[in-house]
């Protein structure tokens, strides 16, 4: 039995360290998502940005016009008001051409507001682009690190695949197929025993079965969560028995 449980002792380490890759595999690629999605979150921004450079750009160039528009009309009236027969048509003209040069100016004051709106949201496109770049950069890299790293572990998963089939060579058919199962159930199919009590669920093992689990004579499981226990005196080190 003592070499039964130390081949399932070596097969648990070796199943631990394919989780532990699994785990690393897992956070490079979240980090790796979060990453996309940051930089997928700039470009939809700096595209709302660039949507909006054009709309302030169209109302300012709108605004110019206007203005000109307006001088020319200034330099009709002012010229009617010069030719005017008599002291009411040029009045008349006279009022229009006040009229209308308040008109240009709120039109010149406006496009110099969307002149600034331009400036502003050119400054604020730049900074974003800048981000922009600093992102795109460091996804380009992570993304090499990721790949550089799944293609390690594959080989590592490799290697420690073929002294994982040696390892099982050692374990009894009915044995390797309990562990399977629990495995595939919980993820951990072996506990310790430490102090009376299940390391796997924590639960205290009842003194007689604990007493009896110290020289096993078969496979014994854990009566609550059903991991494969091995037995580890207190104040003793790893389980060597
Ligand atoms: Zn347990």
């Amino acid at each position: 039995m003592r070499d039964q449980l130390e081949a399932l002792q070596e097969l648990a380490k070796i199943d631990r360290g394919f989780r532990q890759f699994d785990a690393e595999l897992e956070e490079l690629r979240g980090r790796l998502e979060e990453l996309r999605a940051d930089v997928s979150r700039i470009r939809e921004l700096l595209d709302r940005e660039k949507g909006q450079l054009d709309e302030v750009e169209r109302l300012r160039g709108q605004a110019v016009v206007e203005a000109t528009d307006l001088g020319e009309r200034i330099t009709r009236s002012t010229g009617r008001a010069n030719v005017a027969r008599n002291t009411r048509e040029r009045d008349a003209a006279t009022r229009e051409v006040e009229v209308l040069r308040k008109e240009r100016e709120e039109r010149q004051q406006r496009a110099g507001d969307l002149e600034k709106g331009v400036g502003d949201v050119r400054d604020s496109i730049a900074r974003h682009e800048e981000d922009f770049k600093k992102l795109a950069e460091a996804l380009e890299s992570e993304e090499k690190h990721v790949s550089t790293r799944t293609a390690e572990i594959a080989v590592l998963r490799e290697e420690i695949e073929r002294a994982r089939a040696d390892v099982t060579k050692k374990v009894r058919a009915d044995i390797l197929r309990k562990y399977e199962g629990i495995r595939s159930r919980k993820g951990t199919a072996v506990a310790e025993a430490i102090d009376g009590v299940c390391r796997g669920c924590n639960v205290s093992l009842p003194p007689q079965f604990y007493a009896k689990l110290m020289a096993p004579l078969d496979v014994m499981q854990c009566p609550s969560c059903l991991r494969i226990l091995l037995a580890r005196p207190a104040g003793a080190g790893a389980v060597t028995s």
